[in-house]
Order: C-alpha cells, then sequence, then structure tokens
C-alpha cells in the first residue's frame, strides 16, 4: 500500500512529492524509465560531455523554487544574460526579429512597417485563430515571414490551425517605435521574455531535482499498464501490483486515458485527439567553442533540417572538457500533422550538412561526439480540438478523483517551474479527498 502513488518522476511527480513530504503524506514515485528526471533529466557520454534530454535553462520568476533549486545544487550554479538570434535566408537577426530589422532585405524591411502600421490602424473582426492574430498584431510581411514560417517547423501544422490559449508572453508585441528603431540602427534593447537564467554549474539541468531525488522514494522501470479506480490498484508492466489511497499522474494524457478500467469511448476518442509534438535532438561536441554566440536560435527557413539550436558549453563550461564547443539541435515531427519519416539517428547527417550550410560548422572541424535523443511528447499542438477534448479528459478524470498534472498531465505549454508546482497542486487536490 502507498498512501498516494505518484506517477512519472520529472519536475510535475517531484513537485508532488514535495507537497506530500510537506503534508507527511507517504507517496511513492514510479517511472518507466530506468533513470528518474523525465524531460529534465541529464546524460553524461564518455565521462566528458554532458546533455539535457533537450535544452533546459531554469528562468522561473518564483522565490520559492529559485530557493529550492540552489539548495538541490549547494547554490553552485551559473546565472547568465540570455543572448538570443534567429537566422532567417542567410541572415543572422537578435531576437525579436521585428525590433531587429536593420540588415535584412530593404523591400522585407518596408513591407514589415508598412504592413505592421496597417495592421495597427486596421479594425480586426472576432480573432479565432493564431494566423488571425499574427496578421493583427505584427502585419501581414513579417507574419508570413517569421511566426508563420517557425510554427510550422515547431507546433509541425499551419497557424490557421491554432488557437491563441498558449501565447502568453511568449511573443513580444513592439511599439511601432521599436520597430523603426531596430529598423535604423543595428543594436535594440533586450526585450526577450527571458532575461537572465541559471543553469546547475555541474551534473547538467537534472542537478536540480537531487535533493528531491534523495528524499523520496522512487520506483523505476515501472511502466504504467493499467489502473482500477475501483480497487484503487494500479498494475505495472512489469508485473508489480501497488493499492493505493490516493493517485497523481504526470503521464501523457493520451498513454494515461487507455490504460484506465472501464475508461467510456467518448473519453478514449477524446483522449486521442490530443496532439503533441515529439522532437529528435542531435547532440554534437566539436573541437572548438566559438561556434555561435547565442544560447538558443530559432530557424525560420524550410529547407533547414532542424528547427532550433541550443550550445550546452554556454550554460556551464563544465559540460563540455576546455577548448569543445557543443550543440544541440531540435528537429520537430508530430503523429498528427508531421509523422516522423526516418529513425532518429537518420537526423544526425542532414543536420551536420545544415550546421555546414548556414555557417556554424567549418569543413575543417572535428566533431568528437555525435548522437541523438528522441522524445516522444515534446511541445502539447494547441491546435483547434484541443480545448473540447481536453475537457472531456479532465471532467473524466475529476470524476474519478485521479490527480493530472505537469506539461502532459495539465495537457499545457508549460515550464519547469510551472509543471513542479502544477505537481504540489495536483497533490494537494488529491490529499483533501483521501
Ligand atoms: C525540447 C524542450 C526544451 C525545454 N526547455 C525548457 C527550458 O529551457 N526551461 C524550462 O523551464 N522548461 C523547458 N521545457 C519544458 C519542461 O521540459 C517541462 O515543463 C517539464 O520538464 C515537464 O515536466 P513533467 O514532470 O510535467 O513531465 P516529464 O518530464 O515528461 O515527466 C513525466 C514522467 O512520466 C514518465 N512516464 C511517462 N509515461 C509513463 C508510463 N506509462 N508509466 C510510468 N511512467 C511514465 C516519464 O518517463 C517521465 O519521467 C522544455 C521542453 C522541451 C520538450
Amino acid at each position: 500500500m502507498s498512501e498516494i502513488c505518484v506517477l512519472g518522476t520529472g519536475m510535475a511527480g517531484y513537485g508532488a512529492a514535495h507537497k506530500l513530504r510537506e503534508a507527511g503524506t507517504r507517496g511513492i514515485l514510479f517511472d518507466k524509465k530506468p533513470h528518474y528526471g523525465g524531460h529534465t533529466a541529464s546524460f553524461g557520454f564518455e565521462g566528458k560531455y554532458t546533455f539535457d534530454e533537450g535544452p533546459h535553462v531554469s528562468f522561473t520568476k518564483h522565490e520559492r523554487l529559485q530557493k529550492l533549486f540552489a539548495e538541490s545544487i549547494d547554490n553552485n550554479y551559473e546565472v547568465l544574460h540570455t543572448k538570443v538570434n534567429n537566422y532567417w535566408k542567410g541572415h543572422w537577426v537578435k531576437h525579436p526579429a521585428q525590433v531587429n530589422l536593420h540588415g535584412l532585405p530593404t523591400d522585407l524591411v518596408i513591407n514589415v512597417i508598412k504592413d505592421f502600421v496597417a495592421a495597427q490602424q486596421k479594425q480586426h473582426g472576432e480573432i479565432v485563430n493564431y494566423e488571425q492574430w499574427l496578421r493583427a498584431s505584427f502585419g501581414d510581411t513579417f507574419a508570413e515571414n517569421f511566426p508563420m514560417q517557425y510554427t510550422i517547423k515547431y507546433h509541425t501544422t499551419e497557424a490557421k490551425n491554432k488557437s491563441l490559449d498558449w501565447i502568453g508572453p511568449r511573443l513580444y508585441q513592439a511599439k511601432l517605435e521599436e520597430v523603426l528603431r531596430g529598423a535604423l540602427q543595428p543594436a535594440s534593447v533586450d526585450v526577450h521574455y527571458i532575461s537572465n537564467f541559471r543553469y546547475p554549474s555541474h551534473g547538467g539541468f537534472v542537478a536540480y531535482l537531487k535533493r528531491f531525488m534523495d528524499s523520496s522514494e522512487v520506483r523505476l522501470d515501472h511502466k504504467l499498464k493499467s489502473i482500477d479506480p475501483k480497487a484503487k490498484e494500479v498494475t505495472f508492466a512489469n508485473g508489480n501490483k501497488v493499492s493505493y489511497k490516493g493517485i497523481v499522474s504526470s503521464v501523457p494524457l493520451p498513454d494515461l486515458i487507455p490504460t484506465i478500467q472501464g475508461t467510456p469511448k467518448e473519453v478514449l476518442e477524446a483522449a486521442a485527439k490530443l496532439a503533441c509534438t515529439e522532437v529528435v535532438i542531435v547532440n554534437l561536441v566539436v573541437n572548438r567553442p566559438d561556434l555561435i554566440d547565442a544560447h538558443w536560435t530559432y530557424i525560420y527557413d524550410q529547407d533547414i533540417f532542424f528547427t532550433r539550436l541550443s550550445t550546452p558549453h554556454l550554460q556551464s563550461p563544465h559540460n563540455v572538457p576546455p577548448g569543445c564547443g557543443s550543440i544541440q539541435a531540435e528537429c520537430y515531427y508530430s503523429k498528427k500533422y508531421r509523422p516522423l519519416d526516418r529513425t532518429p539517428k537518420d537526423c544526425i547527417e542532414p543536420t551536420i550538412r545544415d550546421l555546414k550550410k548556414i555557417g556554424i560548422l567549418r569543413e575543417d572541424d572535428q566533431i568528437l561526439f555525435r548522437d541523438v535523443m528522441h522524445i516522444d511528447y515534446a511541445n502539447v499542438i494547441f491546435d483547434l480540438e484541443r480545448a473540447a477534448a481536453l475537457k472531456i479528459v479532465h471532467g473524466y478524470l475529476d470524476e474519478l478523483g485521479i490527480g493530472y498534472c505537469g506539461r502532459y498531465g495539465d495537457w499545457a505549454y508549460i515550464w519547469t517551474d510551472e509543471s513542479f508546482i502544477s505537481g504540489e497542486n495536483a497533490a494537494e487536490k488529491v490529499l483533501k479527498k483521501i
């Protein structure tokens, strides 16, 4: 018997465990993988190269979490001023591009500004999808050349197929003066919504979870097989069974729902409609550190293989040996809109080819290490089917008293700190019911 069964050992699972510990309740965490950390897991390769499961930095504004995470690593972290740029048709543009147009083709700049002014002056009707929102916020030329292109690359579907309820502070909405200033002069002020971030000096991002891991009961290699909500019993693929008083899950909803015994057809169908991207991460170590002076870079061109680049050696110098640089390239797919059409390993060569094409790798660079990671749930796609389907799924879990949390339990576009808090909240809700 576990008082509370927590499914998943990512940020949300540890958030739940933290809340349970504070409440003096015993919780046991289960994970299908042989390691803990979920998306925030980090891996050491050849004893000298550290890569996270996709690039992760901490930009939480919650002082409580800043403190908790910092204590986990004995306050041994890097503090970095965020440098973000964009690659667009041979041009390197500081992010956000709309306030850094200087140096882009003249006709493009003129049309971006003309359309931006026109969009500001126009009366827009009801805005119901992301494409309409982009056109109204930025003007047609910018919308079509930048965010609408990036949407196809990153979210694997077109902007007109996306809703608005995920945008938050992610897209900077510029004033005309900022657009003009950025077009006329080379450097603009920093307006990215992440101005600074922290990253553990040693051990990769997962080090933030160490303190929580050490004080939790964890069972790895436990893949959820079925939940019997009446008997309050969970069965795992390895044959183990546990009874529970309460349950909190961060398992992705499309995987969780079919495991619940007696789930009605309409709930199964709703869960199957929830769309998410998957990502192949290509990890490379190169024999020089001066690859690119940005923590991450957005790539807009459809003919470049990857969507986003990041540089783990700039997050912490201990992620690679001295004199080396490292790159993570993210290549996005989704079962619903752009199925993965090759093995993850087959993403390595086109990535290297296009890193050379855009000038980050040189022909004479030595690639000291190359590998791939495949993440089957990356970013929730806020397509137009999501809201209605999610309401059915969450309503059903609420009825059964099954707590859900995290990026793939809330089915939301949330960050590590929000996932942790989501786990805390789900545990609190379940505690009230037992
Ligand atoms: C490429 C990428 C980059 C990101 N970068 C950042 C960043 O820089 N900063 C930031 O704050 N956030 C970032 N995020 C978001 C961040 O990763 C998530 O918000 C957070 O890690 C989600 O935690 P979670 O616990 O909800 O989910 P997960 O970390 O996915 O945890 C779920 C756990 O459940 C386990 N599980 C799944 N299915 C089963 C099953 N059937 N049985 C048992 N266990 C199961 C999984 O193995 C996993 O351990 C990024 C996300 C991605 C995809």
